[in-house]
């Protein structure tokens, strides 16, 4: 979803980012008692340095629900994280996004109308008898109101980290199940669990029944929604033969949301909480190739020089809708906040809370 993030007017374009830094630790200071800066691992240092906490999405949401005590969660990373804050947050708690462009291409590539309008076809032609049938299951990374169709229909959210496992639940609990919106980390999690290929089938948006006749359709066991992180899909597996051929000793550790093809050539794949451990338990002089997004590259190799790291592609992977979070947008929050006006702040309506909370706590459940 795009917000119309208001213009932040000159007196912010012309600063220089020394005085930005130096204005945003004063009202840190000042503000102290009543903000809570969040960061994501994909932020760029520039707002990474400011972080209270750190980390993946919901490590992050889960966080900041224990942090009850500060009325604003400034939440340094893209709309649908805010939403999962939001969601997890004390009622009297306000979650503000820097920068309201700050959006998951791939969360909206699954909106709620095309999801509903397919599960209509597929009630329709008798592959599901009940909206119930097919099992839907969410990757974190979609909109709170994709959270909430899953939860329901008794679905449950999934994480980079638990894909896997709630794959393997959803499939005990019904015939199919539906994965949305990251073909990638559905069909790496299939294929892991054994479902063979032909039972996993791609689900073409704007094609009447996904691109699928009803044989093919009958047939499968897991359908997959056609949405991708266009960051992940850089990374190809040329990159993993070119490294293993210039450093034999590499290791190669991915993240899920990469195609299959790249995954099978790697060593090792996970979170970005994995990928982070993985780098930090490595002794001293080992050497990775890594293939997720560049700021958390970068930040394991300042904070890891005994080890060689390097970005599995040679091109830049940037998440560049995070990055319209920039220091000079939490210097305008803060500076709004310290004037008592609260910008930018991301809502979830409580039907849709409710039910997208659902979605979650079965998670939570299952992991
Ligand atoms: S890295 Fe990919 S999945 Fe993550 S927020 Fe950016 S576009 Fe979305």
């Amino acid at each position: 979803m795009l917000l119309q993030q208001k213009d932040l007017g000159a007196e912010y374009y012309s600063l220089q980012s020394q005085e930005i830094e130096e204005r945003i630790r004063q009202r840190i200071t000042e503000l102290r008692n009543d903000i809570l800066i969040l960061c994501h691992h994909y932020q760029s240092q520039g707002l990474f340095q400011f972080a209270d906490l750190s980390g993946d999405s919901l490590k992050l949401a889960r966080d900041a629900a224990l942090v009850q005590d500060r009325e604003f969660l400034i939440f340094c990373g893209v709309h649908f994280m805010a939403e999962s804050a939001d969601i997890l947050a004390h009622k009297d708690q306000k979650v503000l996004l820097p920068h309201l462009h700050a959006g998951c291409p791939m969360a909206d590539m699954a909106t709620v109308g095309a999801v509903e309008q397919a599960y209509k076809e597929l009630l329709d032609v008798g592959i599901m008898q009940s909206a119930t049938d097919m099992v839907p299951v969410t990757y974190v990374n979609s909109s709170a109101a994709l959270k909430a169709f899953v939860g329901e229909r008794d679905g449950s959210v999934c994480t980079s980290s638990n894909g896997e496992k709630v794959l393997q639940w959803a499939l005990a609990k019904g015939e199919k199940v539906f994965f949305f919106p990251d073909e990638h980390l559905g069909r790496n999690s299939a294929a892991a669990l054994g479902v063979p290929d032909d039972q996993v089938l791609l689900w073409h948006r704007g094609e009447r029944l996904g691109g699928h006749t009803l044989a093919t359709l009958h047939n499968a066991r897991v359908l997959l929604w056609d949405g991708y992180c266009e960051v992940h899909m850089r990374f190809l597996p040329d990159h993993i033969r070119q490294w293993r051929l210039r450093e034999p000793d590499i290791q190669i550790i991915i993240h899920p949301e990469c195609p299959h093809d790249v995954l099978t050539l790697a060593d090792q794949y996970g979170s970005t909480e994995a990928i982070i451990s993985a780098v930090e338990n490595s002794p001293a002089g080992s050497k990775w190739a890594i293939g997720t997004e560049v700021n958390l590259v970068d930040r394991l190799q300042r904070q890891h020089p005994d080890k060689e790291i390097h970005l599995l592609a040679s091109s830049s992977c940037q998440c560049t809708t995070m990055d319209c979070n920039q220091p000079v947008n939490l210097l305008w929050l803060l500076d709004n906040l310290a004037a008592g006006k609260v910008q930018n702040q991301i809502t979830v309506e409580s039907e849709i809370a409710v039910l997208a909370a659902k979605s979650l706590e079965q998670m939570l459940a299952i992991s």
